[in-house]
């Protein structure tokens, strides 16, 4: 068995292990990263970006380059029951340069962020290779054990950080709870179309339109694409595209006609589809001796706003700091780690709480939410109020900062 020995062993190269990757790079510390996938086959994610996530990967000298790559900027979200708006968040009322939302592919943002990552000789990225087990040493966890197709390799490690995902393995393996919340959770159904030239083109903004079945979303994704996703009540994605893909290609038509041919033309068949369970949890504690959880490992979101990547991108730049002065002081134990949930804790209860505050409101129907509320909103859309609430769906706490006191200067 291949041996590997490092300060840092983050599970999972998504975007919160590879921003804490780079990190912690910078401040001298030696970085195994391992991940599951392949270049480039990773699994379908959405790719909006918040302006708190770009305002970071921008301080991190990421952004330009990934979005060279290729990206999108949509203006607002706006939810639609017809014709009325009923909710808006207008991204042109913030202030630039961060005044707009961003889509990038993912794969874009990942490789920008794997080239920032390999400029330091301390930097070791192994993709195709799954976590499967946990080191312990001395009642505590020093490692991971992880197949890949060259083999098992062991990666011994001062700190272990599960950042693979909702569905984490490194967190089950610590015996941590996901706590899961079910009534939270709903299928989407997504699937991205490229428009013709002769079609109408993609639009500058995520548009989630309210149908009797549930809402379903549109946005430009690309110059020539648009990304489409269907709510349907939990556990029903897959029935439903093996049993009534037509149910679902017309409640897509009805809700976003301007695009009804390409719809019928493009979806045909259930593979068409991509099926999503889509739920909210937060990990029963994020820290254990040796161990840490960021991002999606340690809490989960509904895809309202959008949320998910700036949460994860903020979550690295929040544990930096606790991890280099953990290593400094030789303590990973889970009572100094933990200071981690103590600080990032609040701001994620409180995203939690409005996403499932503008789910009640998305699923309400009575004669408040329907009307009142929606001129409501538009006669604050001016005042300092509209703006804060603005400021926070789209940066969540704005007042987190790199911390790069160690930084070692290779860069
Ligand atoms: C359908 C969908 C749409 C979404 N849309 C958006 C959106 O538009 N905007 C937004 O901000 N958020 C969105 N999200 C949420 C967002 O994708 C996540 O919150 C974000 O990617 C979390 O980042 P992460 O790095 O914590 O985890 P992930 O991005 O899930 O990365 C985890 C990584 O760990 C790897 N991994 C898993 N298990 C192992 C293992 N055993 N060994 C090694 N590697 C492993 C995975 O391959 C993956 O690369 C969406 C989520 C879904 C499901």
């Amino acid at each position: 068995m291949r041996e590997i020995d490092t300060d840092v062993c983050v599970v999972g190269g998504g975007p919160a292990g590879l921003v804490l990757a780079l990190l912690m790079l910078r401040s001298g510390l030696g970085v195994v990263v391992l991940e599951r996938a392949r270049a480039h086959q990773r699994e379908f994610r959405g790719e909006i970006l918040q302006p708190g996530a770009l305002a970071l990967l921008d301080a991190l000298g990421v952004l330009t380059g990934a979005r060279a790559r290729g990206a999108c900027e949509l203006d607002r979200f706006r939810f639609l029951d017809g014709e009325r708006v009923l909710l808006e968040a207008d991204y042109r009322l913030l202030p630039p340069p961060y005044d707009h939302l961003l889509t990038i592919p993912r794969p874009h943002l990942l490789d920008e962020l794997l080239t920032h990552c390999r400029r330091s000789p301390r930097f070791r990225y192994l993709p195709g290779r799954r976590a499967g087990g946990l080191l312990r040493r001395k009642g505590r966890i020093a490692g991971v054990v992880a197949d890949g197709p060259s083999g098992r390799c062991a990666v011994r490690a001062r700190v272990v950080v599960g950042a693979d995902g909702r569905f984490s393995r490194i967190r089950r393996l610590a015996g941590i709870g996901a706590g899961r919340t079910e009534p939270c959770g709903e299928d989407v159904l997504w699937c991205s179309l490229r428009t013709g030239a002769a079609e109408v083109p993609p639009p500058r903004e995520v548009r989630v339109v309210r149908t009797p079945d549930g809402p379903v979303l549109v946005h430009g994704c690309r110059p020539d694409r648009i990304q489409l996703g269907c709510t349907l009540p939990h556990r029903q994605g897959h029935e439903l595209t093996a049993s009534g893909l037509e149910h679902v290609t017309e409640r897509l038509v009805r809700a976003v006609p301007e695009y009804g041919g390409l719809i019928r033309d493009r979806i045909r068949a259930p593979g068409d589809l991509t099926v999503v369970d889509v739920f909210s949890a937060r990990a029963e504690r994020w820290a254990d001796d040796g161990l840490v959880l960021i991002g999606d490992a340690a809490h989960t979101h509904s895809l309202i706003g959008a949320q998910g990547v700036n949460l994860a991108v903020q979550d690295a730049v929040v544990l930096h700091p606790v991890l280099t002065g953990a290593l400094a002081d030789d303590d990973t134990g889970a009572a100094r780690l933990a200071a981690f949930e103590r600080r990032r804790g609040p701001d994620i209860a409180s995203v939690m709480r409005r996403q499932s505050l503008h789910s009640r409101v998305m699923h309400a129907h009575g004669a408040y939410a329907t009307r009142v509320r929606p001129r409501l909103a538009r006669a604050l859309r001016h005042t300092p109020l509209y703006r804060r609430a603005l400021q926070r769906i789209a940066y969540g706490n704005p007042t987190i900062r790199i911390t790069d006191d160690r930084a070692c200067g290779w860069a």
